[in-house]
């Protein structure tokens, strides 16, 4: 391959993105040259930053927030995941043409993740706490992975049936057959329910929250914690500081936060632009030092 290859994020903020150090790591380690800038752009110049972007040369583009759905105004195709989620995190120009094209790389991102952490989705009862950008982003790629059930709670509950709705129910086959979304409300009431293997917080509730994480849900002593969001090396996340407290110790759940995620997602965003897997074993330190 010859040539810089330009890339970049969009967002508002920008400023925290670790896009580009992960995205600069993943060249180097790929031997090639890229160019990976941060874009602070508020909505109302979105569109023309968009096509700017990919006249002037660009081949690829993260977004994120706010911009994940408003994003897809600005393209002319979108994939098949982004049809069925509404949002887009990668864009890309397509080769010999001008033509923007629109993909998701979260899904696939935290199913990579919860893999990483040996959590496996496989016949599980899931919960996801949270309705949101991310939330919705994710579910399809959970569905996919043959749970038994994923149920969705969230602050106001309102917010659960429309993206329960988005979500029918899934065959797999006769040994994975029909994984189902619910809203928590009827997985309590109406499901012969096992408890939750894994719990997976999708929202961002920070610490200066007064958000009683899952308070009364059936958490099991061996239930798996992950966390959309991450921290630095310093700090934990409150949802982790939260899963730690919850059952037994030593019944081997497994707990981790989204760093995991962050990293795959964006491999999964290099290999759409440049068609390399790259080496994904980055460490906090190598992002948050310096
Ligand atoms: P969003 O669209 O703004 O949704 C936020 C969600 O959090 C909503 O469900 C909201 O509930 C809930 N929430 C906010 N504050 C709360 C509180 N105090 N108590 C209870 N619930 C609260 O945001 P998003 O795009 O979904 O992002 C959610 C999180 O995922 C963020 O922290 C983001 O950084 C993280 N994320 C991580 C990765 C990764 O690669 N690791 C990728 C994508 C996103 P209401 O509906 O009641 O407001």
């Amino acid at each position: 391959m010859s040539g810089i290859i330009k890339l970049g994020v969009v967002g508002d903020p920008i400023d925290h993105s670790l896009s580009p150090k992960i995205h600069k790591l993943f060249a180097e380690r790929a031997n090639i040259e890229i160019e990976y800038e941060a874009f602070n752009v508020v909505a109302a110049n979105l569109n023309s930053f968009i096509k700017n972007f990919f006249d002037d040369g660009g081949r690829g583009l993260n977004v994120t927030l706010p911009h994940k759905i408003d994003c897809l105004n600005s393209v002319d195709e979108i994939s098949p995941l982004v049809k069925k989620i509404g949002a887009a995190n990668t864009l890309k120009r397509l080769e010999g043409s001008n033509q923007i094209f629109a993909d998701s790389t979260d899904g696939a991102g935290l199913i990579n993740g919860l893999l990483e952490a040996r959590i496996t989705p496989i016949k599980s009862d899931i919960l996801i706490i949270g309705a949101g950008g991310a939330a919705q982003s994710i579910i399809h790629a959970l569905q996919n992975s043959c749970p038994r059930v994923i149920a969705i709670a969230n602050r106001t509950k309102g917010k659960v049936k429309p993206v329960v709705s988005r979500f029918p129910p899934l065959d797999h086959d006769d040994l994975f057959p029909n994984t189902q979304v619910v809203d928590i409300e009827t997985y309590l009431n109406e499901w012969d329910y096992q408890g939750f293997h894994t719990v997976i917080n999708a929202t961002s509730a920070r610490e200066d929250s007064n958000f009683i994480w899952c308070e009364l849900l059936p958490i099991e002593s061996a239930t798996n914690f992950y966390d959309l969001s991450y921290s630095n090396l310093e700090e934990i996340t409150p949802f982790i500081r939260w899963a730690r407290q919850q059952g037994n110790s030593n019944t081997g759940k497994k707990i981790s936060d989204g760093f995991g995620m962050l990293i795959h997602q964006a491999a999964l965003s290099f290999e759409i632009w440049t068609g390399i897997k790259p080496d994904t074993t980055i460490t906090k330190a190598e992002l948050f030092d310096g």
